[in-house]
């Protein structure tokens, strides 16, 4: 496991309080990288005031305007929710997740994504996250604090953290980088355009032709060179179709 890669992206979060929390709970269990997308109030008196002791890690905060630009350079994302999706995404609990990112930071930058007070993560943003995070709760009352979620998921990585450090070290396997974040999403543009022009996709009606491929190409999780393939498919399907 390796902390200093994995990145907590709080999504326009309403109240100031909930940050200034949020950023005491990572620090407490040794996170530092904090990323805000458009908030509605920060810097703040009150972030500041329940930061307590943490206030270098809301000084070191990134301030973004969408998600996209919190995931520059990230190679995994995982998506905090509490809700059931109509859409199934992949899903893992919080304890498995922390196991699989004391893996990936290894090599990888890591994202966690976690949603507005009120409505939690936009679909679009969703389709943004490989996979979903769920931190089982009472299934009849089941959100919790955004503060309180960052609070369990950074419990759960520095208990994974410290399993990592007793075991015995295990230099990872060198294998082809995974496509990180922003390369699926020009990947998925270049998809979407092709499936257009090929006409398979009508853009009128799509249905849930998109969200249902990128569920499998998340799930597949592709190295650079697949995409890079994939890619090449796209190019050479739509210069056979302009001839
Ligand atoms: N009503 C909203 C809840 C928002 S709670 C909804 O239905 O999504 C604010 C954020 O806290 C959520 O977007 C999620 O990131 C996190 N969160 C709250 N409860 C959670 C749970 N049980 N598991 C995982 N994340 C949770």
């Amino acid at each position: 496991m390796n902390l200093s890669k994995v990145r907590m992206v709080l999504i326009a979060t309403s109240h100031a309080g909930n940050i200034g929390a949020a950023a005491r709970a990572m620090k407490n269990m040794g996170l530092e990288r904090l990323y805000l997308v458009a908030p509605r109030d920060f810097p703040s008196e009150e972030a500041l005031v329940r930061a307590s002791g943490a206030t270098d890690v809301l000084q070191q905060a990134v301030v973004c305007d969408s998600l996209a630009e919190a995931l520059q350079g990230v190679g995994v994302v995982y998506g905090s929710s509490a809700r059931q999706r109509t859409l199934a995404w992949p899903e893992v609990d919080v304890r498995g997740c922390a196991v699989q990112v004391s893996e990936v930071s290894l090599q990888d930058e890591v994202a966690i994504v976690f949603g507005r007070e009120r409505i939690g993560l936009t679909n679009e943003e969703l389709q943004l996250c490989h996979t979903l995070l769920h931190i089982p709760t009472n299934p009849d009352y089941s959100s919790l604090n955004v503060a309180s979620a960052v609070q369990v998921v950074a419990y759960e990585l520095r208990m994974a953290f410290l399993s990592s450090e007793s075991a015995p070290v295990v230099e990872p396997v060198v294998a082809d980088a995974l496509a990180r974040a922003e390369e699926m999403a020009h990947f998925y543009t270049h998809l979407e355009q092709t499936l257009v022009e090929l006409e398979f996709l009508d853009p009128k009606n799509p249905r849930q032709l998109m969200p249902r491929l990128q569920r499998f190409f998340h799930r597949s999780q592709p190295t650079q060179l697949e995409l890079g393939m994939l890619r090449g498919i796209l190019s050479a399907a739509l210069k056979k179709k302009k001839a």
